[in-house]
């Protein structure tokens, strides 16, 4: 097995997802700037000291997936460990309203601050002054949480803001997707205040995250420039809930759920996502997701989450959360039922092994997926339906889509 053995062949083999750890690492010499290819990258990608370069590439998702196995209560192969899975909303109906889901993420990065077991919540919002673009940020009261509330689909570097919260010295909480915590995990064999100050980590369970030019693009159909924004808003308000866009000077244009995502050819994934050997949140506390029948909405909803709660701390937080009256938690939710909610990700389960040999054949780097139980899982495929996954990501390799230049900014 080949990994990355620098952050610019990561960049360059088209597996950088855009994390923001580079930038951390180096306190911020390197920055994560909007490249090119339309996601975040690691500027100037030459700029890491040796120690700083071993210790990210420890850690980064384009090199590494790590799992964080805490109860083997119960287990499945594609949803891994787990203690339990529930439905489960905010309690308070405007945090349900306004979260992308049922607002679970929301209510329980609330109920943390608000019991005194986190001192700030470490996740990503809309950046104030271009709000069709994402930036992290430390919310430090409930009201914060609840106003950077709801999914943002295009690119978002949350652990850009990661030594920052580690020098705070006290003890918080992370929202991120699945990738971004999992390099918190790894990270944390480096750095070990990851453990003793995170207290909490929470994840969204994950479809890919979009290229700046799915937004763009959204913006174009309006007829809309960046700089007339004064509101972007994927989804949230309901369940989905309108993607919606509002300007400077008073104009409001929406598109619904299903008519944002109908077409897959304009979805504009990272290359990291179509590889991402955990989308569903092995190295958190406790993941998020939808719970539509058939893995898509056929309307709008009170807004319901499935919930995934995968370690002791994840337990004792959702209880707490209940008692305090952040959450509701309803009936339990087997593994098959996610399968039904979650038909895409079963499929990229399935196809990742062979998705990542592709890599290889095409003399890319893959990911180190120990733990992941990706071979046992392609098995579920045929061999020539493996092969086909595997020559798909070779022949776009050699058609020049997935490797990408040196990462320079733009605008
Ligand atoms: C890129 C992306 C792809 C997704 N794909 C799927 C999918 O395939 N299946 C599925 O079930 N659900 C998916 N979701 C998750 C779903 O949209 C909800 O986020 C999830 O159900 C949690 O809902 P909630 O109401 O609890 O979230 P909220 O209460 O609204 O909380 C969301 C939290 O996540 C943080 N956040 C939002 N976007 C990002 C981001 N890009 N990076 C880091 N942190 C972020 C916010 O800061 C906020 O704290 C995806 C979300 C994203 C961002
Ligand atoms: S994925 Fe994260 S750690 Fe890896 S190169 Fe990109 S920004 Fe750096
Ligand atoms: S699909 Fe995987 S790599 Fe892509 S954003 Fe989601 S968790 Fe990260």
């Amino acid at each position: 097995m080949r990994i990355a053995q620098s952050i610019s062949e990561v960049a360059t083999s088209g597996l950088c997802i855009g994390c923001g750890l580079c930038e951390a690492v180096t306190g911020g010499r390197v920055r994560m700037e909007l490249a090119e290819v339309g996601g975040l990258r690691p500027v100037p990608v030459d700029g890491f000291s040796v120690t700083e370069e071993k210790d990210i590439l420890s850690a980064c998702p384009g090199a590494i997936a790590r799992p964080r196995v805490q109860t083997e209560a119960q287990f499945d192969d594609i949803w891994g460990a787990y203690s339990d899975m529930r439905y489960a909303w905010a309690a308070d109906a405007d945090v349900r309203h306004r979260g992308a889901t049922g607002g679970v993420l929301t209510a329980l990065g609330m109920h943390l601050l608000d019991s005194g077991q986190a001192t700030f919540i470490l996740h990503v919002r809309a950046k104030p002054d271009q709000p069709m673009r994402t930036e992290w940020v430390m919310s430090e009261t409930a009201d914060e949480v609840l106003a950077h509330a709801g999914s943002r689909y295009g690119p978002a570097a949350p652990l850009a803001g990661l030594k920052v919260a580690l020098d705070r010295g006290e003890p918080f909480a992370i929202i991120a997707k699945p990738c971004d915590v999992a390099a918190v995990h790894a990270y944390a064999q480096v750095d070990p205040r990851v453990d003793a100050l995170c207290v909490a980590r929470m994840v969204m369970v994950c479809g890919g995250q979009s290229r700046i030019g799915k937004s763009r693009k959204l913006l174009s159909d309006f007829g809309v420039r960046e700089d007339e924004l004064s509101l972007f808003r994927y989804r949230g308000f309901g369940n989905p809930g309108l993607t919606t866009v509002q300007t400077k000077d008073g104009r409001e244009f929406t598109t619904s759920y299903n008519d944002l995502w109908e077409d897959e050819g304009t979805w504009e994934l990272e290359t990291r996502c179509k590889l991402c050997p955990d989308a569903l949140g092995e190295a958190a506390d406790i993941a998020a997701a939808d719970v539509w029948p058939g893995g898509g909405p056929t309307g709008e909803d009170e807004g319901f989450n499935g919930i995934i709660l995968r370690s002791e701390a994840g337990e004792a937080i959702v209880k707490a959360a209940v008692a305090q009256g952040h959450l509701v938690v309803g009936d339990a939710i087997t593994p098959e039922m996610f399968n039904d909610f979650q038909p895409h990700q079963v499929r990229k389960k399935h196809a990742v092994e062979a998705r990542l040999s592709g890599m290889e054949a095409a003399g890319l780097p893959r990911i180190n997926t120990e733990g992941l139980r990706l071979q046992a899982l392609g098995e579920n495929l045929s061999p020539d339906a493996r092969q086909a996954q595997c020559d798909g990501v070779r022949q776009r390799v050699e058609a020049g889509r997935v490797k990408e230049p040196l990462p320079k900014p733009v605008d």
